[in-house]
Order: structure tokens, then sequence, then C-alpha cells
């Protein structure tokens, strides 16, 4: 049976069920929370977040993936007491953001994998919780050489271990597309890749040039309205699957339990980016729209699945 990094323990592939693809128990920032004791209010924090994730689960999501990468500040601890908590499999992410930090000018890329790799093959912040994905991320200012190289770190960690890889886009810059001719230079299987935000978009001919690719694309920010309203998010899943591509999309919010980046006020704004939405609005939605349940368990469960099938056979 094969295995995949889970961080409460390995989780059995055919127990992964429906995938929320991409979301974010915590994104704050480790700087500030190490310098104000009170930038987050961790205890409240994980109370708030175990609802949120086990409402998740009373609609019957089985496992969530968090695509928090190391430099948004992902916490384990935190991540492992929600899932204890909230009785959801969780699967944790190695890799970089976008955002060009000086420690990562300054190394090369084969130091930063031989750090990285420890999240996956040891166990993230002295934990048992290994990685089970890899996230990276392109987003407009485009691929830089900085940026280039955090891509080339998630490529190479993929190669050394077989885990996928799953990425953060700007679809308005068609920042995916340079991002496939990275992992092709560098001998990523793209049929383990995930090419994150096209949801994003409605130009179709972008997102079907990254479908021919092999890749899976991620119609993952169900709920942010503000960049894409869901009705044209739905629309927009259920055209592909009328031409033939709904064994390569995964669903998914891109939803925060907290985000240090705005204040709170601002979530005012999109009440339905949580981790229920697709639960309760999309699926009938797409449904409506004359997609059929073969293929919505094809983009909620065995899309998910095949993202992470071939993990430990490399
Ligand atoms: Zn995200």
């Amino acid at each position: 049976m094969a295995q995949i990094n889970g961080v409460l323990g390995p989780i059995d592939l055919d127990d992964l069920g429906f995938t929320l693809m991409h979301e974010h128990i915590l994104i704050a920032n480790w700087s500030m929370r190490q310098s104000f004791a009170d930038w987050v209010d961790i205890p409240g924090h994980i109370r708030k977040a175990t609802e949120e994730v086990r409402s998740a689960g009373e609609r019957g999501v089985n496992t969530i993936v968090d695509l928090t990468p190391i430099n948004l500040g992902r916490d384990i601890h935190v991540i492992r007491e929600v899932a204890e908590r909230a009785e959801m499999q969780v699967i944790a992410a190695t890799g970089l953001y976008w955002t060009e930090e000086p420690w990562i000018q300054g190394w090369e890329v084969e130091t930063l994998v031989d750090t990285l790799i420890t999240d996956i093959e040891k166990g993230i912040q002295g934990t048992s919780s290994k990685a089970g994905i890899i996230k990276c991320a392109t987003d407009h200012l485009g691929v830089t050489p900085l940026n280039k190289k955090t891509l080339q770190v998630a490529a190479r960690l993929h190669r050394a271990t077989g885990v996928p890889i799953s990425t953060h886009t700007s679809s308005a810059e068609h920042t995916g597309l340079r991002q496939i001719e990275v992992f092709e230079e560098e001998g990523v299987d793209l049929r383990r890749v995930v090419i994150g935000h096209c949801g994003d978009t409605e130009e179709l001919e972008y997102l079907e040039s990254i479908l021919r690719t092999g890749c899976f694309i991620g119609m993952d920010r169900f709920g942010l309205d503000m960049m894409l309203s869901t009705a044209k998010r739905v629309s927009m899943v259920a055209e592909l699957c009328r031409r033939g591509y709904a064994d390569q999309m995964v669903l998914s919010h891109d939803a925060c339990c907290h985000i240090d980046w705005f204040p709170k006020s601002a979530l005012a704004a999109v009440p339905n980016w949580n981790f229920r939405h697709i639960s309760d609005d999309v699926v009938p939605a797409l449904r409506k729209e004359g997609v059929s349940e073969d293929q919505l368990h094809q983009l909620t469960v065995s899309n998910p699945r095949r993202v992470f099938a071939a993990q430990g056979s490399y």
C-alpha cells in the first residue's frame, strides 16, 4: 500500500478521500511573532482553526493539504495540534515562497535542497511530521534569477524524493508556463505537478496550454470573489470538464484560518473564503452546470490521489 507523509503519520493513499488541495491553517510572520508576543494569539487561533477544520470534516472533507511554505511562517506545532483536535488528515508542505529573501540569494541550490530535504525525510521543526508536498511560487516579478533558484530547489527535492510539487502563480502574468519551462529543464515528471491559482483567470487558451503539458491545474481560490466570482470560477471548471480535462483539475479555497497580512475587517469582503464553500456552494453549482457525479469524484477524490500516487515508488 502506497503511503503519503501526513502530519500525524503516514496516510494510506486509498484513505485520502475528498481532499482540499491548497489551504492554510496559519500564515503569520516568524520574525514578527518572535519580536511581539501578541502578534498572534496562538491558543485562540488553534481553537478557531480547529472549529474551521472540523466544519470541513463534517461536510465530508477527509484530507486538507496545508500549502504554507517555510517563509510564510509555517508552524508545524500549530498544524499538528489543529489536525489532532479536529481529527483531520492534514498534509504539510516544504518549500519556499516567491518573496526575495537575502538568505536565498546567498546559498547554492544544492545547499538549500540538502536543508529542505530533511523536512521530507526526517520531519519538520524537530517533530516526526514529514512534509508530503513541495511548494514553490512565482508571482508578478516572474522567474527572476532568485525565483528560478527556488523553482530548482522544488524540482530537485521532487526528483530526489518523488514528493509532488504544487505552485503559486500569477495567472494574469501567465507565470505557470514559465514555471513549467524550469520544471522541464530539471526533468520533473509534470504529471506530479499542480500549477496553482489557475482558477483566477478566464483565459482558456492559457489554461489549455498548461493542461497540454500534462500538469494538473489548481482551481483553488474559491471564495476569493474580488479576484473572480464563484459563478465565473464554476463556469470555468464546467467548461474545462466539457473540453475533456476533468482528470487534470483539483479544487480548493486557498483560505487561511488566520493570516497576518491585513486587518480582520478586510476579510468581511470575502465571506465565502473558508474551508466550507466548496462543499456548501461550489459542488451544487457545478452539478447545475452539468458536471457529472463521476467528474465531481475526479475533481475531489481521484485527481488528488493521482497527484500523490507515485510517492515512495522512486
Ligand atoms: Zn496559498
